[in-house]
């Protein structure tokens, strides 16, 4: 008998274990477990043998039609070779098996009448698709004809992930072998749990998703193990934000009559409900003894900035610093010149036009100058900047602070678990209050997954006065006129006084990206390899200011520019004194120039949904209504061009958020520990187990408020503790 602890070969031998290890990654009983069938064969498949297409790796059963044996005329003097042919069919297509060696030994096997499992990889012979030396096993026959035919059609055949080098027909035989050898095996589901939710036993669990005898046991048993994911996942993010909570950490109360009050009085606008409320939640999280560790979501354009900057305001009161963490360069910039002109006087602390109680806004970027550098350092630790904006590259720089109260992370999009955790350490000694701001709104799971640590409020309404952007796309191959039609609109656009944005995906030139670009997040399966390089800002730029946009102020904005040219583009822009701004995705996120109203997005097949909404948020933000042309060269029907058709359609950041995450591997989304092949994460889907994350968050929640240590769950505190190795395994692979 064994455990799922044990290693595999004592039970399948040596060969097996090694192939099993070097292939998948399996090592232990366990790990085969949970190595789970991808989906079912079942008869109603079978008879799709003429949907088979080249280059598949296919499992299909069916029955053996003729053997014929062939010699190969080989070279002379050579040993004389044999060929064994066999044509399957399962009623309706046929499919010729090839095989070269033991060719009597596998003449016996199949002979005519005899049924069978037969997995390789289709490939085309003379036009015939065939499956040459598949591997193969056969149905059992002879007995009652028809109960083999029943039994045949409703016993699913589990059809696992497999490799060239290891059949999908091979790893259920060991499956087979070590559940035929398990042994009693204790459950870490609770049993009540078990009982409340009406949730199989693991054991049985395994057995019926491996070796399930009708279709309708596989559901049930997936739910279990689906459970076992998102429980031990939603108990170790329960016990994060247990252990935060216990944290101690300086609460900063707000002071009445000082710079909070003071910027309220003077804010140009009033502030939606939905801000206010949100602040009053801050603002209390702030008083509190224990970190605050807060998301706030909001869709493009909702104000989380005026939100962060008055919880700052209300730190700095209370005699403490906060810092505004920016994804680029250019964001950190921009928020540094936003936040000293609403501020005005109130942010020149310690100068002659300062207000009463005024602070300092000090920036601190990556490639800064030495001296502009070593000033914002000294004002960060001296004390004197109350606030403090940089890129996040400050994480991992010895940047001293006098009293670190707040921690504000803008954009938090491009951000995963471990740079969360790595600004934790960076926290410790201080224990600051942490904000963190999507910049895309993420469906419900999502925040409940990846940001399960935090507590979350959201922005839910768009301040007043906004104009609706209407998106087309543009095929520029198909209708090349559409695209000079574009190019006029944007001429008129500027006769009238507008600026325009022309997004490109490359910088150009030598092609080398700047960190500040990003990744641009197309799933790979849609890349053609014939396809031309994309776009460059460089050269777009360039044929712009030569042909259709001759006579308009153009400029180039990519990350290569050194920060000073960058900043002072992006100051001639927000100034007016720029008609078009070619740039990449520098400008992605936070980016606010109201006078802009046309973003004109070259490639934009070539990014991600959530991006292009994130890059049309940059549009439509004044009074004026805003017009975002999407420039592609895919044709209709595929699905990049059903991406872009998504984003021209809905301007709901949560129902893109939703499309993106359909269209992206969740690995992506989750960062480095939750996904990949070993991961903890492998029947559960975001999108789809909504309802089940749920539940399991609250029993999570609860059995670490009645037990943190999990005393009396010893086979969940083994899981947890497994799960949680792995993160660190996977975050120390990334640094
Ligand atoms: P995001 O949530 O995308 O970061 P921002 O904070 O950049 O959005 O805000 C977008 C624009 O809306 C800014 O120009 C900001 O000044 C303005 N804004 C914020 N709140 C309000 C409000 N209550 N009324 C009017 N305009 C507002
Ligand atoms: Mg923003």
């Amino acid at each position: 008998m064994i455990s799922l602890d044990q290693p595999l070969r004592p039970t399948l031998g040596t060969a097996a274990a090694k192939r099993l290890a070097t292939e998948l990654d399996l090592h232990t009983v366990g790990d085969l477990l949970r190595y789970y069938p991808r989906r079912y064969a079942t008869r109603g498949e079978l008879t799709e043998l003429d949907a088979l297409a080249e280059g598949e790796q296919v499992t299909v059963v069916a029955e053996v039609l003729s053997a014929r044996k062939r010699d190969l005329r080989g070279k002379p003097g050579s040993r004389p070779r044999s060929l064994l042919e066999v044509v399957v069919t399962d009623g309706t297509g046929q499919l010729t098996l090839a095989f070269f060696n033991k060719v009597t030994y596998h003449a016996r096997e199949l002979r005519p009448g005899r049924r069978g499992m037969f997995a390789g990889k289709i490939s085309l012979y003379r036009n015939n698709r065939q499956l040459a030396h598949p591997a193969y096993e056969m149905l059992p026959d002879g007995g009652d004809q028809q109960d083999r035919v029943r039994e045949f059609a409703e016993r699913p055949i589990p059809i696992y992930p497999a490799t060239k080098e290891l059949t999908s027909m091979a790893i259920a035989r060991c499956v087979g072998l070590v559940l035929d050898q398990l042994d009693e095996i204790p459950d870490p589901l609770p049993e009540e749990l078990r009982r409340r939710h009406h949730l199989r036993g693991l054991r049985e669990a395994l057995e019926r998703i491996h070796r399930p005898v009708e279709e309708s046991e596989i559901g049930p048993a997936r739910h279990r193990l689906k459970w076992d994911e998102a429980f031990v996942l939603q108990l170790a993010l329960a016990g994060r934000r247990r252990e935060a909570r216990e944290l101690a950490a300086t609460p900063r109360p707000r002071v009445a009559g000082a710079l909070l009050d003071a910027f309220d009085t003077e804010l140009p606008f009033t502030l939606t409900s939905g801000q206010a409320e949100v602040g009053r939640t801050i603002a209390a999280s702030l008083e509190s003894h224990h970190p605050m560790h807060q998301l706030l979501q909001g869709d493009v354009g909702s104000g989380k900035t005026v939100v962060a900057l008055r919880a700052m305001l209300q730190v700095v009161d209370a005699g403490g610093q906060a810092v505004l963490l920016a994804p680029t360069e250019v964001l950190a910039q921009q928020h540094h010149r936003s936040i000293t002109a609403m501020l005005g006087p109130l942010a020149a602390g310690g100068r002659i036009d300062g207000a009463e109680h005024a602070t300092r806004v000090a920036l601190l970027t990556g490639s800064q100058g030495a001296r502009a550098r070593r000033e914002a350092l000294l004002e960060a630790a001296s004390g004197s900047a109350g606030i403090v904006i940089g890129t996040h590259a400050l994480l991992q720089e010895h940047v001293g602070f006098a009293d670190l109260g707040l921690v504000v992370v803008d954009e938090q999009h491009r951000f995963g678990v471990e740079q969360r955790d790595a600004l934790r350490e960076k926290a410790t000694g201080g224990r600051p209050h942490v904000l963190v701001m999507t910049a895309t709104p993420i469906p419900r799971t999502v925040a409940m997954t990846v940001y399960g640590d935090l507590d979350v409020v959201a922005l839910t309404q768009l301040p007043e006065g906004r104009s609706p952007v209407a998106t087309h796309v543009v095929p520029a191959r198909d209708k090349p006129r559409f695209l000079s039609r574009a190019w006029e609109r944007v001429r008129e656009e500027v006769r009238q006084g507008r600026q325009v944005y022309v997004v490109c995906p490359r910088v150009g030139d030598d092609g080398a990206e700047s960190a500040d670009e990003g990744a641009v997040g197309v799933p790979a399966a849609d890349e053609e390899p014939t396809r031309r390089p994309p776009l460059a800002v460089v050269e777009v730029a360039a044929e712009l200011a030569q042909g259709p946009l001759a006579g308009l102020g153009v400029e180039a904005l990519h990350g290569r520019l050194a920060p000073e040219e960058k900043d002072a583009i992006m100051r001639r822009f927000a100034d007016g004194a720029l008609d078009v701004l070619v740039a990449t995705t520098v400008i992605e996120v936070g980016v606010d120039v109201p006078n802009a109203t046309v973003m004109v997005v070259m490639d934009a097949d070539r990014f991600g949904v959530s991006q292009l909404h994130q890059l049309r948020g940059r549009i439509g933000r004044g009074e004026l209504p805003g017009l975002c042309l999407l420039v592609t060269d895919t044709t209709e029907d595929t699905p990049a061009r059903e991406r872009l058709d998504a984003v021209a359609a809905t301007t709901d950041g949560f129902e893109l958020s939703r499309v993106d995450l359909e269209q992206r591997r969740e690995g992506d989304v989750l960062g480095g520990a939750q996904s990949g092949r070993r991961s903890s994460l492998r029947l559960l889907t975001l999108l789809r187990d909504e309802e089940l994350i749920g539940k399991a968050r609250d029993e999570a929640v609860a059995l670490i408020e009645s037990d943190p240590a999990l005393t009396s769950h010893p086979e969940l505190a083994t899981a947890l503790r497994e799960l949680l190795d792995e993160e660190r395994a996977a975050y120390l692979d990334k640094t």
